[in-house]
């Protein structure tokens, strides 16, 4: 069994893309249940506000927007735009498979919806800003890791 973390919206920056032995699984809670396995039906799941419609991850308890406790997971459409990125060279993990990119996904339901994630399907080099992206899903135990890859068919500007 792989360590879990009880940080788990930080393990996605300890990855290894392509074998999982490297991995830090998160360990979900009530609030994150939904968006870590929302992928076994491949869905990414994230909460949205029954009241105000604000749409929040990391998920919370409550509303940031309006202060509702009427935070709902819904399906996102999966598709994204690489807000920022980084490509990491260092081992820091046994069995940690370098290069790698680690990226902040912003979503297409909401400006600012963003999540932290890798960049897979692509040499690392090639992630950039701006870059169209789709979600995929990582089994790895009991969670589906959301991951990004490149959307077919999108040039680089
Ligand atoms: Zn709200």
């Amino acid at each position: 069994m792989a360590a879990r973390t009880a940080s788990p919206f930080w393990s996605l920056t300890t990855v290894n893309t392509s074998s999982s032995c490297a991995r830090i699984l998160p360990a979900p809670d009530q609030l994150t249940l939904a968006f870590w396995t929302g992928g076994e039906h491949g869905r990414l799941l994230i909460q949205r506000c029954g009241s105000c419609q604000h749409c929040q991850h990391p998920p919370s308890a409550r509303c940031p927007q309006c202060g509702a406790n009427q935070l709902v997971p819904v399906t996102m459409s999966g598709l994204g735009t690489v807000a920022t990125y980084t490509v990491n060279h260092q081992a820091w993990r046994p069995g940690l498979s370098v290069p790698y990119s680690v990226a902040i996904v912003e979503l297409d339901e909401q400006p600012g919806l963003r999540l932290t994630t890798n960049i897979v399907g692509c040499d690392p080099q090639a992630v950039y800003i701006g870059q169209r992206v789709r979600v995929q899903f990582e089994q790895q135990e009991d969670v589906w890791i959301p991951l990004f890859t490149p959307e077919k068919g999108a040039s680089r500007p």
